[in-house]
């Protein structure tokens, strides 16, 4: 089969011909029909996450079918021990020995794939495979990610990208009210805001028109942070989103004193997939795709590097 290989941090992806994975006992082989791309799998390649199996084939948001025309869709948790002091308490997403799609298991960037079938999730009819695929982790780590906002009514998303694009419609279906920030002037990004539901939408170095109960930051960027503390209301949370990020500038306890927080969202449960997919086929309207065949995924990573697409970047297997 055809597949995408990693071979060391900071080399491009090599097109290959591989042999076909076998699944082991509770794994079900996927022909994949599509991959979401994401920053996650720069990081990865850009060597700012420790230790990926090499050589790695990398894509953790992987819609496929079954042998017998299942259509399955995999996520990044890939699996756990259920059994250490997190997976016994609700928190499988915390798992010491968790292993990672497309970081520490082969994923999707590939014609077929192996997954271990208690961590796939189904697929709701209502998207076709390649506007389903950034529901996977975009939209699940997006919806963690809302989820730990609370019931916070003024919502501020800091990078719109993929993730952003999604959670903009959740979070309006919810009822609340969403302020998109984009960087500094990129219209294209302000107008993309703008069409999901932002009712205001702005440079991210602009204050927002009024207080916000809790602001999210997608970008990988630290100064973000504490770009968003000031614009808090009381008791107001800053959710960091990404797995990495460059460092937090330090900055006056001022800013987070009245029960302000700043906390990070790691991995997702189960629960968590089960909750969003039940919810997408009402919460969001739509996706929106740019698509790349899997020999171009170099490309694809590189666009999504120099933020020159709106929305996801997803890889077409079946052409
Ligand atoms: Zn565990
Ligand atoms: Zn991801």
């Amino acid at each position: 089969m055809r597949a995408m290989v990693l071979h060391a941090a900071g080399e491009p992806l090599r097109l290959e011909e591989v042999p076909l994975p076998v699944p082991e006992p509770g794994q079900v082989r996927l022909r994949v029909s599509a991959c979401g791309v994401c920053r996650t799998d720069l990081h990865i390649v850009d060597g700012e996450l420790p230790n990926p199996k090499l050589p790695l084939v990398l894509g953790h948001q992987i819609v496929g079918r079954t042998e017998d025309g299942q259509r399955l869709g995999v996520p990044w948790l890939g699996w756990t021990d259920g059994t250490c002091r997190f997976c016994l308490s609700g928190r499988e997403n915390l798992c010491e020995s968790a292993r990672f799609t497309g970081y520490h298991l082969d994923g999707g960037y590939a014609d077929w794939v192996v997954a271990d079938e208690r961590y796939c999730l189904p697929i709701p009819d209502r998207f076709d495979d390649l506007e389903a695929a950034p529901l996977l982790c975009a939209g699940l780590i997006g919806y963690r990610s809302l989820r730990l906002a609370g019931d916070a009514e003024r919502i501020g998303l800091y990078g719109f990208g993929a993730s952003a694009h999604i959670v903009a419609q959740v979070a309006r279906h919810q009822g609340r009210r969403v302020f998109g920030f984009v960087r500094t002037g990129d219209a294209v990004a302000r107008d993309f805001a703008y069409e999901l539901g932002c009712e205001w939408a702005g440079w991210s170095d602009e204050p927002p028109p009024e207080e916000l109960d809790a602001a999210i930051v997608f970008a990988p960027v630290g100064e973000l942070v504490t770009t968003a503390l000031p614009w808090l209301a009381r008791g107001g949370v800053v959710v960091c989103a990404g797995i990495h990020m460059s460092d937090i500038p330090s900055f006056p306890y001022e800013l987070l004193w009245q029960e302000r927080s700043i906390r990070s969202v790691a991995n997702l449960t189960r629960q968590d997939g089960e909750e969003f997919l039940a919810l997408a086929p009402h919460a969001v309207r739509r996706t929106q795709v740019s698509i790349f065949p899997l020999g171009d995924a170099n490309e694809a990573l590189n666009h999504l590097r120099r933020g020159e697409v709106q929305g996801a970047v997803v890889l077409n297997l079946t052409e």
